[in-house]
């Protein structure tokens, strides 16, 4: 551990936040891989850690041998301005090494008011803001999230955007990475390959013009870009990739708890609701998947609750009492009380 952090830790409250070293974080070689990405979180480590996107991206970025993806929170005020006087810059958990000298930052962004946390984590981590004065391919800054389908307030800071579910964009940008690492093309032509991926938007690729009083007039792609980006989402719902020993926090966090995601997307449409658009189409896990997965992650984890959640975020129990398998998972929850001392939930 820095000798830094060591100092400041006693002076901050939950120093567990800042540490790393819990049960079932990847630990791997860093000479070993060829990408080291720092998953930025622009939260707490207590609403980082409930958030379950961000538990399954992590797994999925990981499953890839040559990718080491490792955890980054932003920091409470307490410990950012100790970071600060002490001059340690921000730091991932898993090996403690500065955010500035990874590959990769990928920000996952699930709400507008993260817009500036984002921009004080590039700060801390030494970056320039500013994609245009970022002129080297790495490190490549990406964001994903909810709040990423309203890109544009967040452009001039973000290489490229996720737009929709990342379990499988993620890793084909990944891959797409490692070669232009290893066959060192400039920024300019990855960003304009990365283009071509279904589901990334890279604001630089298009030329925006304006009518006299200001709105916008035309927006054209550059280099082949497409001229609309389509969202990504996982067809087989069902068989998409959960992870089964999900970290487990060393302090006390929002969801403290084995999470299962009943389903994705919301018929309702409610016209205020983000998720509830952003995540359509509906689409359900078999109740078996569900039992078997919650199972599987309470022996792994040692937990005794299970959280049901819907369309990647905490809706009302009520609309997913309305869910046709919650009675089949509901019966799950009756098996993992009778088997491990288990309590099922709603969220
Ligand atoms: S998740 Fe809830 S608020 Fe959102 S569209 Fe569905 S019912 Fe409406």
């Amino acid at each position: 551990m820095d000798k830094r952090l060591e100092r400041i830790l006693p002076r901050v409250q939950k120093p567990a936040r800042y540490t790393g070293g819990e049960y079932n974080q990847i630990i791997k070689d860093k000479s070993a891989v060829e990408l080291r990405l720092a998953f930025c979180f622009p939260d707490t480590y207590e609403i980082g850690m409930s958030n379950l996107g961000m538990s399954i991206l992590y797994h999925t970025m990981n499953s890839l041998d040559f990718v080491w993806c490792e955890r980054v929170f932003a920091p409470w005020g307490d410990m950012y301005e100790e970071m600060k006087k002490a001059g340690l810059p921000l730091y991932a958990l898993e090996s403690g090494d500065p955010v500035g000298d990874f590959d990769v930052l990928a920000f996952s962004i699930g709400y507008e008011m993260a817009y500036t946390t984002v921009l004080d984590m590039l700060d801390m981590a030494g970056l320039p803001l500013r994609t245009a004065d970022r002129a080297e391919l790495l490190p490549l800054v990406f964001a994903g999230g909810t709040a990423a389908v309203n890109a544009e307030p967040m452009a001039p800071f973000i290489d490229l955007f996720i737009i929709g579910e990342g379990e499988e964009v993620n890793n084909e940008l990944l891959v797409l990475l490692r070669q232009a690492k290893k066959e060192n093309w400039d920024k300019r032509a990855f960003l304009t390959a990365a283009a071509r991926i279904e589901g990334v938007y890279v604001p630089s690729l298009y030329e925006v013009s304006y009518q006299p009083d200001g709105s916008i007039a035309a927006v054209t792609p550059t280099e082949g870009a497409p001229a609309r980006v389509t969202k990504r989402i996982i067809n087989d719902f069902d068989s998409a990739p959960f992870p089964l020993n999900p970290i487990v926090p060393s302090t006390e966090v929002v969801h403290d708890r084995v999470n299962l995601e009943l389903f994705r997307g919301c018929v309702r449409g409610c016209r205020f609701c983000q998720a509830g658009h952003v995540y359509r189409p509906i689409r359900a896990k078999k109740p078996e998947t569900l039992i078997r997965q919650g199972i599987e992650t309470l022996k792994n984890t040692g937990h005794e609750d299970v959280t049901l959640r819907l369309v990647r975020r905490t809706a009302g129990l009520l609309r997913g009492a309305e869910h046709r398998p919650v009675p089949a998972v509901s019966a799950g929850g009756q098996l993992l009380h009778g088997d491990h001392g288990a309590a099922a939930e709603g969220p």
